[in-house]
């Protein structure tokens, strides 16, 4: 059944790097599942927790919420996974069951979601997680966990505001930012069946843009490529971390468009367009569990494939650089030892 000790990488402060840490695994709840985790992504969100940025770390901190692993044990009220079963984990580990969004089945939205976040207690930096059962995603047997680990954050987080605004008149889609986020949102847009134009201040980013289903690239430097751009989209998706010119993004939108957030930037714009164009500013938060299910068979079925750089989890204090300093192409997953590195799983 479960280890005794379950070995992770905590930051013990603020910015800190990490560093090993062993705990007690938390006790196995009736719906809970223990996952022994083979495969966990990189997140941006990761590193702003480990910097306090959200005001909601509590330190030791054991970031890790792009998880793959099998469960290891489970709850007497788990009916629906069993030991053994490879499972896909995101930032949602569970949810109150009790508000008013929980009863809707938008278990993202509940309102006890802080506590309900897979880093409570600690996160997937490690030997395993325990989480509840109903936010443990069977995976589909064909899927290499590393694609599947990824897209249990950056996946999810583009997939759903994509399938969300997609309709007849939302057919063209603006996409900001080709990183982590931006390289799987070209590829679930395109094969969503959208226009998708990549705008990216890295011109190197072009080809790959393309290769990823974009239709056309435009330099964000580009204010000329920009200015022919004015109200031409429904949907400006922004998948950018910052560096953003919020009144270029709203310029490109149609009357009545939309410009969703699926990072943390900074945003900064002028009211004026808001109310004379009558545009949306908003955010898309994970997705709830139909969504998530329906995301990873829709990645199966049309061969989504996230760039990935693996790396073992011990150096996951160099993997964390590579992301700080924007040099992870585009998405980096940690693997266990145990796990053996690349295998796809089968
Ligand atoms: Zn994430
Ligand atoms: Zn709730």
């Amino acid at each position: 059944m479960s280890a005794s000790r379950i070995l992770g990488y905590a930051a013990q402060g603020v910015g800190q790097p990490l560093e090993p840490f062993d705990y007690a695994p938390p006790p196995l709840g009736e719906h809970d599942v223990q996952v022994s985790i083979s495969h966990c992504g990189v997140c941006h969100t990761d590193i702003h927790a480990i910097d306090d940025y959200y005001g909601i770390t509590d330190y030791p901190f054991v970031p890790g919420h792009e998880i793959v692993g099998h469960v290891s044990a489970a709850g007497r009220g788990v009916s629906e996974l069993k030991e053994g079963d490879r499972v896909g984990v995101g930032w949602q580990g569970r949810s109150c069951g009790q508000c008013e969004w929980c009863h809707r089945g938008e278990e993202q939205l509940c309102l006890d979601i802080v506590p309900s976040g897979t880093w409570v207690p600690y996160g997937g930096f490690s030997s395993s997680v325990v989480v509840d059962g109903r936010f443990a995603y069977l995976l589909p047997a064909a899927m290499p966990s590393q694609v599947a680990a990824v897209l249990m954050c950056a996946g999810i987080a583009v997939y759903s505001p994509l399938s969300k605004y997609f309709g007849e008149s939302s057919r063209k889609v603006a996409i900001v930012g080709v990183g982590g986020l931006g390289h799987l949102a070209i590829q679930f847009a395109h094969a969503l069946g959208y226009e998708v134009v990549a705008i990216s201040s890295s011109r190197e980013k072009e080809e790959q843009a393309l290769a990823f289903g974009a239709d056309r690239f435009i330099d964000a430097n580009d204010r000329d490529s920009l200015r022919q751009l004015a109200l031409s989209f429904d949907l400006v998706l922004c998948a950018a971390g910052g560096g953003v010119d919020w009144e270029v993004m709203l310029a490109i939108l149609r009357k009545r468009g939309t410009l969703v957030l699926t990072g943390f930037p900074d945003v900064d714009c002028n009211s004026t367009n808001l109310v004379a164009r009558e545009l949306t500013v908003t955010g898309s938060f994970l997705g709830n569990r139909a969504t998530m299910r329906e995301m990873l068979a829709f990645a199966q079925d049309r061969g989504i494939t996230p760039e990935i750089e693996l790396m073992p989890m011990p150096q996951v204090n160099d993997a964390i650089l590579r992301v700080r300093e924007n040099k992870a192409r585009y998405r980096i997953v940690l693997v266990q030892e145990a796990a053996g590195a690349a295998a796809p799983a089968g």
